[in-house]
């Protein structure tokens, strides 16, 4: 454990600093891709150093003294590193271990501990044993800043070890003792550091996506992961799997929940408290229209474009009130217009092939 609290807010600036500099941002982090992006690293699978120098894996293991990875600074004065990992145990692959093997070398490498020891190779007989255990906790700690980035696991809700392994690419093992950590940081975290506010900007797509709601009736989408029933049609949602999407249009609503005017007759005097138009009668505020007295009542306020509650499915008062079209019929007219608008753009490529 690496009790310096500055060295690990240093080690987690450099692992911050590698996410934020590679452009794809999802999980498992693409790590064979990261190491990829620096032109002074070389990442070298056994089985290819093995059939260049017609090595036996043991024979290559006794090269790289680990079964696992190693880094060779091969290049002092340019600064070059070659990463070798072990992608001829299947167990390792399996795993996802290897994963972590390649980001704790570029931990050794973006960590500079070879310059910091004076040495070409880290092993252990090649170091006092303190400084060799320091350095590979150093190099963990950065793995684990890479791999396993806390607030993208806030962000996703993740609860439990499997769920870690299975987002990040880790074993099972090592989600083990990094689920830990993520409580530890769970529990005793209030506000984000600025670096870790711009990890989950970068990452908010993806979290998007996963939180994403479907449904297949109607192709809508939603990121309101408390939706159960699909705002435009009331079907049940399911989670979004990367299929067409439709986005119906909607009315503007105010931060209060109320349109900006009345949607009939353009009445704008809209009090703060009114629920309907004092002009006209019709409601201001899209709400469940499920209000029965005794019974279990909703009435939750709803999106501008919602034909239903997303809560119990009942339906909404703009629908009741016809101020927002049936779904079927938006869901054709939206269809015609992608449809005109995917035909416009086949014309227009073809009229760019046309030669003159
Ligand atoms: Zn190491
Ligand atoms: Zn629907
Ligand atoms: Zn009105
Ligand atoms: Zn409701």
């Amino acid at each position: 454990m690496i009790r310096n609290k500055y060295r690990r807010t240093a080690i987690k600036a450099v692992a911050f600093t590698c996410l934020n500099k590679f452009p794809c941002h999802s999980l498992p982090v693409d790590i064979k891709n990261i190491v990829a992006s620096f032109s002074n690293i070389r990442l070298v699978p056994y089985s290819m150093q093995m059939q260049r120098r017609n090595l036996t894996l043991k024979e290559m293991i006794e090269f790289a003294e680990s079964r696992d990875s190693c880094v060779d600074f091969y290049n002092k004065d340019g600064g070059k590193y070659i990463i070798y990992y072990n992608d001829v145990d299947f167990a390792l692959l399996r795993s996802g271990r290897y994963r972590w093997n390649i980001a704790h070398e570029l931990g050794h490498i973006l960590l500079e501990h070879h310059k910091r020891s004076d040495k070409l190779r880290l092993f252990r007989e090649g170091l006092p044993e303190q400084e060799y255990i320091l350095l590979e906790e150093e190099a963990d700690l950065f793995a684990s800043y890479l791999l396993v980035p806390h607030p993208v696991l806030k962000a996703l809700n993740i609860a439990s070890a499997l769920d870690i392994s299975r987002y990040c690419g880790i074993s099972q093992k090592a989600s083990l003792i990094r689920a830990k950590d993520y409580l530890k940081w769970f529990s005793s975290t209030k506000f984000y550091s600025s670096a870790e506010k711009r990890i989950l900007v970068l990452f908010q797509d993806f979290v998007d996506d996963e939180l994403a709601k479907y449904c297949s009736r109607c192709k809508y989408k939603t990121i309101n992961n408390q939706a159960i029933r699909c705002p435009i049609c009331s079907a049940k949602l399911s989670k979004y799997k990367g299929e067409d999407t439709l986005i119906y249009p909607s009315i503007e609503i105010g931060k209060d929940g109320r349109v900006k005017k009345c949607l009939c007759c353009d009445n704008q005097e809209i009090s703060s408290d009114a629920e309907f138009c004092k002009i006209c009668g019709s409601p201001v505020i899209n709400r469940c229209t499920n209000l029965h007295p005794f019974d279990s009542s909703c009435g939750s306020m709803a999106e501008g474009n919602a034909r239903y509650c997303i809560m119990c499915g009942s339906s909404t008062t703009f629908l009741d009130k016809g101020l927002l079209k049936p779904w079927h019929k938006e869901k054709e007219e939206l269809l015609k217009e992608k449809s005109a608008t995917q035909q416009g753009l086949l014309e227009m490529e073809e009229l760019e092939v046309t030669p003159f």
